[in-house]
This record gives C-alpha cells, sequence and structure tokens, in this order.
C-alpha cells in the first residue's frame, strides 16, 4: 500500500504515463470482450419473498430507519423497482399470480375453484425442474398448499403454525436453516431453483426481544400485546360493543369507498379506532423490528449465496405478496382492498451479481406478474402459456398493471388508476395518493381509456360477481353499501 500511495503522489514520467495509458486501453479492451451479464444465462433462479412487506418501510427504498440494511447491502440502489404492484392484495392469490405468471380469478373465490385451472397453467418450478434444475421451497404462511403453491418442488417444506410469537420466530430461522442445508447438499447441480418465502412483519407484529429496535414492550398494556400476538380476532370482536365497532366500519368505508369487502381484518382493525396514539406507535414500530428481523433472516440466506460463490450465476427476485394498513384511516391489515398501501411492494432483482439493466426508467411500472415471464426470458425459454406479466427488460415503462379482488379490478397506467366491477372509480394517484376523490365524471375519458384496458379481462367478471352475490347483499343488509 505504501508504494501505491507513493507512485500515485509523485507525478509520473511520461514513459511511465504512456505505459499505464496502455495498460489501460488494454484492460478495457478486455472487459468490453467480456460477455456482460446480460449476456450470461443465470445457472440459478433464486426467489426470496417477505410477507406484508411495504416497500415504504425499507431503508432501501427511502425510509429513514434503517429496517433492511442486508437487502440494501446486497441489492443496491440500481436494482430497485420503485413501482412495483402485486396482483392481488391477499397471500393466497397474490403468491400463486406470481408464481404462474398468471392472475387467477378462480384463485380468489374459494379454496377448490382454481384446480380447474392447473391443467393448463404452470408454475415457474415445474417449468424449471422440467429443465432439469433441482427444486426446492421452504416457506411458512399457512395459507400455501402443497397442491399449488408446492407444485414443481422436489422439496417442500411449509411451517404452518404461527399461533405464538415464539412459533412465529422459530419457523424464520427454520426457514432460513433448511434452506442453507439443501444449498450446501446441492451445491454441485448444474441449476438449482430455490424459493423461500418468510412470514415476516405479518401480523402479530412480534419481533424478537434481541432485534428490537424501535419497539419496547413496555409501551403497550399487557392486555393489548397479549391479544395481538395471539390473534385473537373473533373473540375480541364479539367482546366489542356491536354498535361501536358498525359506525366504525361505516366511517372508514366512507373514507376508503374501494373497501367493498369486509374481512375479519378489517373487522377487528377497525376496532384502531381505540387504540390510543402510543399504541398505534407501538405497532408501526413492532412492524418494522419485525422487518428488521425479516432482514437478518434474508441476510443468513445471501450470505450463504455469496460463500457458495452462487450470486455470480444467479437470478436473485426479492419480493412481496402484498402490503398493509399501519392505522392509517384507522385501517389496519390487508385482504381488504385494492388500495395503494395493500398493492405496493417491493421488488429487487440482482442477475449474477449485477442489475438486471443498466438504468431504470423511474416511470416503469412493475408486477410481480412480472417475475416468471423475466425468468423465463432471461433464461431463455418460452412461455408454455399466456401470462399476465412481461419480462421487465422489453417493457414500455407507461405500461398498465392489473390487479383484481373480491369482485373488481384495479388497472393504474401513469398517474391514473380505474376500479371496476363491484367498485367503480377513478382516481389521480400524482395528486391524491390516498384515493379519496373520484374523478369518473370529471374525467370520463380517461375512464374509457383505462376500462379499453381491461377489456380483456372482463370475461371473468360477471361468474365472479355472481360468486360474491351473497356477500354483497349481506354487507347491503347491514347499510354497508
Ligand atoms: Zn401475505
Amino acid at each position: 500500500m505504501k508504494s501505491l500511495r507513493k507512485l500515485s503522489a509523485k507525478p509520473a514520467p511520461s514513459a511511465r504515463r504512456f505505459l499505464l495509458l496502455l495498460l489501460a486501453v488494454v484492460a478495457s479492451a478486455a472487459a468490453c470482450s467480456k460477455p456482460g451479464p446480460l449476456q450470461l444465462r443465470p445457472r440459478h433462479v433464486i426467489l426470496i419473498s417477505v410477507d406484508t412487506l411495504r416497500p415504504d418501510r425499507m431503508g432501501i427504498y427511502g425510509y429513514e430507519r434503517d429496517t433492511s440494511p442486508n437487502i440494501d447491502r446486497f441489492f443496491g440502489e440500481r436494482s430497485i423497482y420503485r413501482r412495483t404492484q402485486s396482483s392481488a392484495p391477499c397471500t393466497r392469490p397474490a403468491v400463486f399470480d406470481f408464481l404462474s405468471g398468471s392472475l387467477m380469478p378462480d384463485e380468489r373465490s374459494s379454496e377448490q375453484a382454481g384446480e380447474a385451472q392447473d391443467s393448463v397453467t404452470r408454475t415457474l418450478a415445474e417449468i424449471l425442474r422440467d429443465r432439469g434444475f433441482r427444486t426446492a421451497a421452504f416457506t411458512t404462511n399457512q395459507n400455501f398448499s402443497p397442491k399449488r403453491h408446492g407444485r414443481g418442488y422436489e422439496a417442500y417444506v411449509n411451517f404452518e403454525h404461527l399461533t405464538s410469537p415464539e412459533q412465529k420466530q422459530g419457523t424464520a430461522y427454520q426457514v432460513t436453516d433448511r434452506a442453507l442445508e439443501w444449498l450446501e447438499e446441492h451445491r454441485e447441480e448444474s441449476s438449482l431453483h430455490l424459493w423461500v418465502h418468510y412470514f415476516g412483519p405479518h401480523r402479530p407484529f412480534f419481533p424478537p426481544e434481541k432485534v428490537r429496535r424501535y419497539s419496547r414492550t413496555s409501551v403497550v398494556d399487557k392486555a393489548l400485546t397479549d391479544h395481538d400476538r395471539k390473534g385473537q380476532t373473533r373473540p375480541q370482536l364479539q367482546a366489542a360493543s356491536p354498535k361501536g365497532a358498525e359506525s366504525a366500519v361505516a366511517s372508514v368505508m366512507q373514507r376508503v369507498p374501494q373497501m367493498t369487502g369486509l374481512s375479519e381484518g378489517v373487522q377487528w382493525h377497525l376496532r384502531g379506532d381505540a387504540l390510543s396514539p402510543a399504541q398505534v406507535k407501538h405497532f408501526r414500530d413492532s412492524y418494522d423490528d419485525d422487518i428488521l428481523f425479516a432482514d437478518e433472516q434474508v441476510g443468513r440466506l445471501l450470505h450463504k449465496l455469496e460463500e457458495l460463490r452462487m450470486v455470480e450465476q444467479a437470478l436473485i427476485v426479492f419480493t412481496s405478496d402484498h402490503g398493509e394498513w399501519l392505522g392509517e384511516e384507522n385501517v389496519w391489515h390487508h385482504c381488504n382492498s385494492l388500495h395503494g398501501r395493500e398493492l405496493h411492494v417491493p421488488l429487487l432483482l440482482s442477475l449474477n451479481g449485477h442489475p438486471l439493466t443498466s438504468t431504470i426508467d423511474p416511470r416503469l411500472a412493475t408486477s410481480t406478474l412480472d417475475i416468471l415471464p423475466t425468468v423465463l426470458d432471461l433464461l431463455d425459454i418460452e412461455a408454455p402459456h399466456a401470462m399476465d406479466g412481461g419480462s421487465i427488460r422489453k417493457l414500455k415503462p407507461r405500461r398498465a398493471t392489473i390487479s383484481f379482488w373480491r369482485g373488481t379490478f384495479a388497472v393504474t397506467r401513469g398517474r391514473f388508476k380505474l376500479y371496476r366491477g363491484e367498485f367503480k372509480g377513478l382516481f389521480d394517484l400524482a395528486n391524491d395518493p390516498d384515493e379519496t376523490r373520484d374523478l369518473s365524471e370529471s374525467l370520463p375519458d380517461m375512464a374509457e381509456k383505462l376500462g379499453l384496458e381491461l377489456a380483456e379481462y372482463a370475461d371473468d367478471l360477471p361468474a365472479l360477481v355472481q360468486e360474491n352475490r351473497e356477500l354483497i347483499e349481506r354487507l347491503k343488509s347491514l347499510g354497508y353499501l
């Protein structure tokens, strides 16, 4: 080091300068002839998803708190897709959609309905397994089913039970441990596909004591903590004054009109009206610490991929299935609506240790439906069926993204978002990000234009509306609609 410093401090003689220049030219020519990351097919495909993760609470997306240091360090600024939406605000359909690259309306209506589409839909793991990849998934979410989310995985382990904070934390370690073991065991294989899904900052918000940086258990009373950690939604709702709960529901329905359904989560969380500011802060802080904990586990996984030197030969995708309300408008939880707070998710890509493209157009709108088409494009595999997403390398920046939930579609293009189906409305996200002012009547041309974007999906709508008829009638009888 000493000699280098000395050399740089002292002006080099002209002959030496010439030699240095020549070396630089040779080195640069060598670098150019080397295939860039886009010219190399990745050998491995690693998909990492963290449940219920809002990008605006992650350091890499500009959050003031350092909640995701390992993820931030690994992916870096040039791998961030800032305008990514999920296709659904609820785990089961959102995840199956990104595993299949297709928006699956039936997946949302009942336990079995989606299976009718199984014969034509191929999942990421099925396609890669058929191409000789060794496949494994280690996940934790009780909504996953081996018959659907586990399709195509030779090894599929879903840690289901999350009734206590200890189990929630324990399964995160187990998921990582199993994934690390599997990577070690298969390190000599030519091609691997691994999917790891963490329960992450999903309720109950209960980060381990050792990672609590922003939250303190003492802030909140024990009864509330116990309630949240056990996830006792029903008993709590029944114990509440029915009148109080109903008026809270009606009040939010007015302010967040696109909530045309009432999930159990909404019903309980609308009782957020009763939470004190300190309690709201406590839950938000705990959510952030839960992200910190998920980041620690993702960090262990990324570290192993680095140690095995797989990063330089892998496509690594990081995302989430949906977002979360954190008490805005007194609403908590997800599976409620197609509001941006429930649909915005992180999307980070690393291809052979580099960003996927040299720059990312800040207007580029991406969807979790784009993940599978992007994988296939990079591996030069033809899609086995029509998919609703596209390869991120080839997308036009101002393309439309589509989501569906409970009889309602939402299409977003640029600053405008249109709802059609059970709920109808047009919102200007640039001026009204909270989606409170319906512009359907003042901007009819825009509504019609975006309505055409939905035309190709409209065939599915009548049946879905019919399936939701009973729920809608019930809501009307309660005066919510
Ligand atoms: Zn989820």
